[in-house]
């Protein structure tokens, strides 16, 4: 009698560490999401390079915080890796291309 119930309690144990577990895959996927979200900014200013492809302004590592990145069909989660959806504007001419108030939104997502 006392060794069923001590198998039972056996039994209940992996599926609690299996509940811990999916709490991490969960945070380490948020994180993940988060990295990627960042990810095609860098790729497209690898790609483009560190230059407005609107006005031309060029931009160093040190302001390139000023340089966004444009999908050209408006479709954030439009991502081809060869950047043929992207474009490097910088906030000013970023603005232009929206000009309707899209950008305020467009920014407090980077952030
Ligand atoms: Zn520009
Ligand atoms: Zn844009």
């Amino acid at each position: 009698m006392k060794k069923r119930g001590y198998t039972l309690i056996k039994k209940t144990k992996p599926k609690m560490k299996e509940a811990e577990k999916s709490v991490d895959d969960f945070v380490r996927e948020l994180k993940e999401a988060n990295t990627a979200k960042n990810d095609y900014r860098e790729q497209s200013l690898r790609i483009h390079g560190l230059i407005c492809a609107k006005c031309a302004r060029e931009f160093d590592y040190k302001d390139r915080h000023l340089l966004t990145v444009h999908h050209k069909d408006g479709n954030h989660k439009n991502n081809p890796q060869d950047g043929s959806n992207w474009e490097n504007l910088c906030v000013y001419c970023h603005d232009d291309e929206h000009s309707r108030g899209l950008l305020g939104d467009y920014l407090s997502k980077e952030k």
